[in-house]
């Protein structure tokens, strides 16, 4: 049976495309990974029909027993994998689940701290065209100039002169170990909520491999469909009780759980992605095998001997290397743009994004850096001698960018590197092909 050809050949041939694209070039934008094909699986059944508002056992609507199976196991599952003493895995996206957080903890207007973008923050931390950045007033802190890592004792003057109501950690584009401790001392010390955005590094964190902020910090929000290579999607882990509740919600009777929990529902979403949220069981059952321990330690190693490469071809890497599974690269300094980087990139199958460097002097547009990292290549089998390759025809394509012959070697290259690790080798050849 060919159910989406014979309804809507043009969709279907979309993805066939889409999965021939991502099948014969180097996928390396850090936020992005391959699912299993269980995890597709349950996002294409039947559990997209379902409406069930509400929390498992208390719905608005009938027939959600197996629905609160699924969502059950989900929350049980992410318990385990993170140690968290409660969770939501209702948010539709890492955007709307740190929406919910805020929604939680802060009035409108309120005063808070989030890492500037231009030195690893993401959108939701504050910038101004967001409504992080529009709706609350974010004091940002940024890096030291000169080593471009986070400096927690200016972190630590700047929150006792600011007075902020919840400092948020996390990254999207620092390639440094976060110090959560450092930041929960600091919220202690001012009186603030310790709020930990984990998108990137949730599943080295899940792997025992990163400190994990759960243990610590009041709130964690994560998606589950980076590192954690789960369907697109996102959750929320915390504390039962809120330990600022005196201070900051005197008047209310929830605790922090109850909170979050109406923050997401009925505070900001309506119905649950139950397909969605099923699959994110079967995520965190895949994240809670060893192998997953395996493939995300994988993940590391690629990317210090990705890094490793990069500088050893004479690229400038923000703060010298990475410690986690990302790395941004000044190619201004060689006097390229991080935009012409990107579609030089692009026309060689090597898929990567461009992003500010700390201090960029360009704009957000067309800024002096791009970021990369292993977690999609790691999926697909590849270690560490690969990414010294992948790391030598990236550099060779930056460097001789007005060389076409050189170009046409390195797509070469990569379309060889690309056959030899079959993106879904289980899928028949008819998926990929027109
Ligand atoms: C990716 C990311 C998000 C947003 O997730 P979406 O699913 O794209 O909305 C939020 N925070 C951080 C730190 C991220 O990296």
């Amino acid at each position: 049976m060919h159910y989406l050809r014979d309804v809507d050949p043009e969709i279907e041939a979309s993805v066939k495309n889409e999965a021939n694209r991502a099948r014969g070039g180097l996928e390396l934008i850090p936020s992005e990974n391959f699912t299993s094909l269980a995890v597709m699986q349950v996002m294409g059944s039947v559990f997209t029909n379902k409406y069930s508002e509400g929390y498992p056992g208390k719905r608005y609507y009938g027939g959600n027993e197996f629905v609160d199976v699924a969502e059950t196991l989900a929350i049980e599952r992410a318990k385990k994998l993170f140690n968290a003493e409660h969770v939501n895995v209702q948010p539709l996206s890492g955007s709307p689940a740190n929406q919910a957080v805020f929604f939680a903890l802060l009035n409108l207007g309120d005063t808070y701290m989030g890492m500037d973008l231009a030195c690893g923050g993401h959108l939701t931390h504050g910038c101004p065209v967001n409504f992080s950045g529009k709706h609350y007033k974010c004091i940002p802190y940024g890096v030291d100039k000169e080593t471009e890592l986070l400096d927690y004792d200016a972190i630590k003057k700047q929150a006792i002169k600011s007075k902020p109501k919840l400092i948020l950690s996390g990254l999207t584009a620092y390639p440094r170990e976060l110090d959560f401790d450092a930041f929960q001392e600091i919220a202690e010390e001012v009186g603030a909520y310790h709020f930990a955005d984990i998108a990137h590094i949730a599943g080295i964190v899940a792997a025992g491999l990163h400190p994990n902020p759960v243990e610590v910090c009041d709130v964690v929000s994560t998606t589950t469909h980076k590192t954690l290579r789960g369907p697109r999607g996102a959750m929320i882990m915390c504390k039962e009780e809120d330990r600022l509740r005196d201070i900051h919600h005197p008047d209310s009777k929830k605790n922090l759980a109850q909170l979050i929990d109406s923050a997401v529902f009925p505070g900001l979403q309506g119905g649950p992605h139950d397909h969605v949220n099923a699959a994110k069981a079967v995520a965190f059952h895949e994240a809670l095998q060893p192998e997953y321990k395996v493939y995300a330690s994988q993940i590391l190693k690629n990317a210090k001997a990705l890094a490793d490469e990069l500088m050893s071809q004479g690229l400038r890497l923000v703060t010298d290397g990475t410690e986690n599974h990302l790395m941004v690269v000044d190619v201004w300094e060689k006097g390229i743009t991080g935009k012409d980087a990107q579609n030089l990139l692009d026309e060689v199958g090597i898929f990567l994004n461009k992003n500010t460097i700390p201090f960029d002097e360009r704009s957000p547009f067309n800024p002096s850096g791009v970021r990369l990292g292993t977690p999609a290549l790691t999926t697909r089998g590849m270690k560490e001698s690969e990414m010294k390759e992948v790391g030598s025809l990236m550099a060779r394509a930056l460097l001789k960018k007005d060389d076409k012959t050189a170009l046409a070697k390195v797509k070469e290259g990569v379309s060889e590197l690309c056959s030899q690790f079959p993106l879904y080798p289980e899928l028949p050849d008819g998926y990929f092909k027109q």
